[in-house]
Parts: C-alpha cells; sequence; structure tokens
C-alpha cells in the first residue's frame, strides 16, 4: 500500500479564512457540525472536489469520507451529473413556473419508492419534514407528534427534541428558542422500545396526529431498527388513526435504490403513509421532497387546505443534478458502494482491535457507522455511551493523513461509487496510526 501523507495540525490558510468567516458568520461555519466543535482544531476550507477526494485552501487532498454528509453518491463532479448542469443551467436558472425536469425528478421518485404515489418538491430535508409534519396534522385534525431521542429530523421546532447529530454533538438535550408551546406537542420516546411506544398510544393515542422516524436512524451513528420496531410503528399508528412519517432524507437512494423502504420494507405489513426525502436526490444541490399517499397529498395547496410553497422549489438546475444522480445510480453503484464501505470498515475493525479500543460497527445496507464503545448500541443512550476523546485523537491522525472523516462521533461514514481501490487504500494505509493515536 501507498505511504499516506503526513499533513501538520495547523493548516494556515484555513486558519485565516476560519478566523474572517468567525468574524462574519457565528461560529465560523453556516451549520454547526462542520465546526470540529467536539474534535477540536480548525474546520478545513475546501477548494475543490474531484471524484473521492477533498483539496483544501492550503493545497492537501484528502479522501472524502462524508460526501457532504450523504449526498455525493456518485462522488464529485460525475461526468454525467456535471454534464446535466451545464445544460441546465445554460436554459436558464430558476423560472417560478413548472417545468420539466420537476416532473422527471417526482416520477423517478415515484417509480423508486412503491408506496410513494406523489411528492412535492422542496429545497432541504428540514422543509420537507416541516411539511410532512403539518400536512399529518391537517390530514388527521391531531397536534401530537411521537419522535425518537436520537433521530435527527433537520431544525423543525417540534423536532428540535433529542434530535442526534448536531444537537448531540453540542451535548444540547435541546435548541432554546424553541416555544414551549411547540415542544410540548412533542413526545420524544426512546428508540427501539416496543414497551414505551405502546404504553403512550394506550394514553394519548387519539391526540397523536404521527410517527415521525428516521428509517434507520444515522443521526446518532447508525442505530437500525430491531427486528419487528417499524412493524411496530406500522401497527400502532394503524390502530390509533395515526400517520407514519418514514424520514429517509439520509437513507433515501442510499442504502438501497429504494433506500431502507427497499431493504426493510416489504417485510413490514403495510407501508408509511408520507416518505421525506433528500441529499442524494439532490446530487449536491439544495432538492428534497416529501411524499406517499395519494390521498394524504390531496390535502395539500392549491388542491386542499394544507398550506406549503417555495420560492426555488423544483428548481430546474438542482432538479437536473438530482435526477441524473438518480439515474446515475445504477446495480453497479451499489455494489461498489458496499464493496468500499465493508473494506474501510474491516480495515477499521482490525486496527482498532489489533490495539484493543472498544468499538462497535453497525450497518444499515452499505451504511455504516464506527461506535468507540462495545456494542450493541439500539439506542441514543447507547451511543451516548461512546469514548468521543477517543474519536477525536483517531480523527485528526486520519485528517493529518489525508483522509476527511466526519468530525463527530455521531455520524455515519459515507463514501460514494467514485471510491476506488487506490482512495480505499489510502484510507486503510493511514488507520493503523489512527488506531494506535485513539488507543
Ligand atoms: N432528516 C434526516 C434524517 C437528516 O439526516 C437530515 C440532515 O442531516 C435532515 C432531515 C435535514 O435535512 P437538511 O439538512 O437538508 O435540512
Amino acid at each position: 500500500t501507498s505511504q499516506p501523507p503526513s499533513y501538520p495540525y495547523a493548516a494556515p490558510a484555513s486558519e485565516a479564512w476560519f478566523e474572517r468567516a468567525s468574524a462574519v458568520i457565528p461560529g465560523g461555519v453556516n451549520s454547526p457540525v462542520r465546526a470540529f466543535r467536539s474534535v477540536g482544531g480548525t474546520p478545513r476550507f475546501m477548494a475543490s472536489a474531484t471524484g473521492p477526494y477533498l483539496t483544501d485552501v492550503d493545497g492537501r487532498e484528502y479522501v472524502d469520507l462524508v460526501c457532504s454528509w450523504g449526498p455525493m453518491i456518485l462522488g464529485h463532479q460525475h461526468p454525467t451529473v456535471l454534464e446535466a448542469v451545464h445544460e441546465a443551467s445554460r436554459r436558464g436558472f430558476s423560472y417560478g413556473t413548472p417545468s420539466e425536469n420537476e416532473v422527471l425528478l417526482a416520477e423517478a421518485i415515484v417509480n423508486r419508492v412503491e408506496p410513494v404515489e406523489q411528492v412535492r418538491l422542496v429545497s432541504s430535508g428540514t422543509e420537507a419534514t416541516m411539511s410532512a409534519l403539518r400536512l399529518a396534522r391537517g390530514f388527521t385534525g391531531r397536534s401530537v407528534v411521537v419522535k425518537f431521542a436520537g433521530c435527527y429530523h433537520g431544525h423543525v421546532d417540534a423536532l428540535l427534541a433529542h434530535a442526534g447529530s448536531g444537537v448531540a454533538t453540542f451535548a444540547l438535550p435541546d435548541s432554546a428558542g424553541v416555544p414551549a408551546s411547540s415542544a410540548g406537542e412533542t413526545i420524544v420516546l426512546p428508540y427501539n422500545d416496543v414497551r414505551a411506544l405502546e404504553e403512550t398510544f394506550a394514553r394519548r393515542g387519539d391526540e397523536v396526529a404521527a410517527v415521525i422516524t428516521e428509517a434507520a436512524p444515522g443521526n446518532m451513528g447508525m442505530v437500525p431498527p430491531a427486528p419487528g420496531f417499524t412493524a411496530a410503528l406500522r401497527r400502532t399508528t394503524r390502530e390509533h388513526g395515526a400517520l407514519l412519517i418514514s424520514d429517509e432524507v439520509m437513507t433515501g437512494f442510499r442504502a438501497s435504490a429504494a433506500g431502507w423502504y427497499g431493504l426493510e420494507g416489504p417485510t413490514v405489513h403495510g407501508s408509511p403513509d408520507l416518505f421525506t426525502f433528500g441529499k442524494v436526490m439532490g446530487g449536491g444541490f439544495p432538492a428534497a421532497a416529501f411524499g406517499g399517499r395519494r390521498d394524504v397529498m390531496a390535502h395539500l395547496a392549491p388542491s386542499g387546505p394544507v398550506y406549503q410553497a417555495g420560492t426555488l422549489s423544483g428548481n430546474p438546475v438542482a432538479t437536473a443534478a438530482g435526477l441524473a444522480t438518480l439515474r446515475g445510480c445504477t446495480p453497479a453503484v451499489y455494489e461498489r458502494l458496499e464493496q468500499a464501505a465493508h473494506a474501510i470498515a474491516d480495515g477499521v475493525t482490525a486496527e482498532l482491535s489489533a490495539v484493543g479500543v472498544a468499538h462497535t460497527i453497525q450497518w444499515a445496507g452499505s451504511m455504516f457507522s464506527v461506535f468507540f464503545r462495545e456494542g450493541p448500541v439500539l439506542s441514543y443512550a447507547d451511543a451516548q455511551g461512546q469514548d468521543t476523546a477517543a474519536f477525536g485523537r483517531f480523527f485528526h491522525s486520519m485528517l493529518s493523513q489525508g483522509v476527511h472523516l466526519p468530525p463527530s462521533a455521531y455520524e455515519c461514514w459515507f463514501v460514494s461509487a467514485a471510491h476506488d481501490d487506490a482512495a480505499v487504500d489510502r484510507v486503510l494505509a493511514a488507520l493503523p496510526a489512527a488506531a494506535r493515536a485513539a488507543s
């Protein structure tokens, strides 16, 4: 295997940019988990990205295991996506009218995820879950929402309770600024706990508009549903007239061509009523969606009473990127994701085991995360038992050797179909020193 690079801890150009950024942008970043708060040090400012690699403003190259937190499933600047973006942008950036690509993208989603009969396109995963929630409340005439601790559904007021991910990274139980009246309509339950679910529904089931869950939670690290849990969600919501919203913003079109639904859905008696999507379906541009049962979607404006809208919704350039990305997600792509992910995960296990660092790796399709504790991890409480300091040392060793991991122990590691053997070998070559640093 090749020798990994050895970058110094200091990164002068990134540090200079971070200082400028911090003067005009709170914390120097536009999304909190980018800030390296839990691992320390200065976030790297990227200048460009190609295939499986990022290049920062100091001219250092990294194997990218963040992939923009999921969207870049084909790798950076994939030729057919790039061409689709060029072609679309030569025809204008935004029309504010209906256009062809949004229909094609909606069809691509409906064709891939069998229970989804209609979708509405939006610009972010947060908008998708916010709108799905409003729709569920409008449809049922009820207001209470059930979510699970450790699941992140974007920064929607009602869903920012025990929200994993960025919130977990900063050890915040909730966000300031969320009114008690809003949080008061949210019931937070432990994940994978059927008894807690059934007890809650026995007491308050007739008030519940919807249960929202990550299809396979990836925002407390990867904690897939235990056998029977998704079926219990479906059964309980149906018995009490509540909707089931499956948040596939992260897993959609990544865990399989039909997301987590494609892996588990057909084994569950009945499908979710609504789904949310984002990330992969935008191919790196702001595009997301919510959709599901036609009779539920009919409640949306303009035909129904539930209002929802967006200046840039269905943007022609974003939808072109998303469509080209979905079309590029061939069976060979999923095969490669799986190979690359398993090669990396096997290497991590081998090296951490060799130096006696407690860890466990959990999966949903080709998606995985590494917990720095013994497994199994079944809930947010379990995930919080990690040795985050060990992860921080591991992270910085990898970074100094040209591998950019997500800067938090609560995140999935993402690969792309562009992660070829050369990129995987560079990750493997960096692991022994990183494992020693963690030990
Ligand atoms: N839902 C899930 C499962 C997510 O992972 C995310 C983002 O990480 C969101 C919703 C929010 O999406 P966005 O960041 O596009 O608002």
